[in-house]
């Protein structure tokens, strides 16, 4: 018998209570859709406590069997493989939803559209990291869950056939299940080739420049930012990387900008000073900035020569 939990999982068990048993295994994606956020008004993400706060506490009556963080990979599960769990709606009569087949996995994805993570703002599941996504799905096959969306990849609409449900295992969004109205979890990663797909796949140049990055982001971890966990598997220590990356794109963007109202405002004084004291703009800026590299040697050279992230 595969393992009832998730290797690694941080358990949080409720009561468990039979499956159907109608054979078949499934698996139901959401996400947990905190808040209504916009591209133009974009909002943090909740804390991971919070939400296992919520569905162990007054939200037990809606319990997925896992919430997962896609960009720590934090997993916490509430019921075990073979137990039902409560996430979606299951009308009188007509189809079994959460009790359907033999297995029905649900997964409480951490994530609303536009949620901002470290300065970065997302749109779908399919655009984080998906750190810990490798485990989910070594875990789920080996439940006999089939790599396959028997309604096709969601998206953001409805799509929902009864008998395709009540006869045909695999994966399903809630915007998939019949007797249900919600719309999540909108698009996915490609779940059943490793998480980092064809064209999102490291060419030994990126690696190259992951590994060149190290030492700066070491320096940021120094400043309190998570590093990639290196005994992560492969894809995942990559996706971790990919997204200490991009935090410091933001801040070496942050920093290009400064410097280069720097530069304006040198060129500006220069020209002022040139004109009292009758010498040529071009000489007061090389005077300048020799008196800043005396001074600050390293940031010019740090953020010129930092190579760009993929
Ligand atoms: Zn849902």
């Amino acid at each position: 018998m595969p393992d009832q939990h998730l290797p690694g999982a941080e358990l949080h068990l409720l009561d468990d209570a039979p499956m159907n048993g109608d054979g078949g295994a499934r698996v139901i994606w959401h996400i947990t859709w905190d808040k209504n956020a916009t591209a133009a008004a974009p909002a943090d993400l909740v804390p991971f406590d919070n939400l296992v706060g919520y569905f162990t506490g007054s939200g037990s009556g809606e319990a997925p069997h896992l919430i997962w963080n896609p960009f720590t990979g934090r997993i916490a599960q509430l019921f075990s493989a073979t137990s039902r769990s409560k996430s979606v709606i299951n009308a009188p009569g007509g189809v079994e939803t959460n009790r359907k087949g033999d297995i029905c996995i649900q997964i409480e994805t951490l994530f609303f559209p536009y949620c901002r993570v470290d300065g970065h703002v997302y749109a779908t599941v399919a655009d984080t990291p998906c750190v810990g996504l490798d485990r989910i799905m070594a875990w789920l096959r080996s439940w006999g869950v089939p790599d396959v969306w028997p309604m096709g990849p969601p998206d953001w609409n409805s799509h929902r056939d009864a008998h395709i449900w009540d006869t045909q295992p695999g994966h399903y969004g809630h915007s998939q299940i019949p007797e249900n109205d919600h719309t999540d979890p909108g698009p996915m990663p490609a779940l059943f080739t490793p998480h980092i797909q064809e064209d999102d796949m490291p060419s030994a140049q990126e690696v190259a420049v992951a590994v060149a990055l190290e030492p700066v982001l070491r320096e940021y971890d120094a400043q309190g930012h998570p590093l990639p966990d290196r005994t992560a598997s492969l894809s995942d220590y990559l996706g971790g990387l990919q997204l200490a990356n991009g935090r410091i794109e933001a801040t070496l963007a942050k920093l290009q900008a400064a410097l280069t109202a720097q530069a304006a405002a040198i060129q500006s004084l220069a020209a002022q000073l040139g004109q009292i004291h009758g010498v040529d703009t071009a000489t007061v800026v090389a005077a300048v900035q020799q008196a800043i590299r005396d001074a600050v040697v390293d940031v010019d050279v740090t953020v010129h020569d930092l190579p760009k992230g993929s």
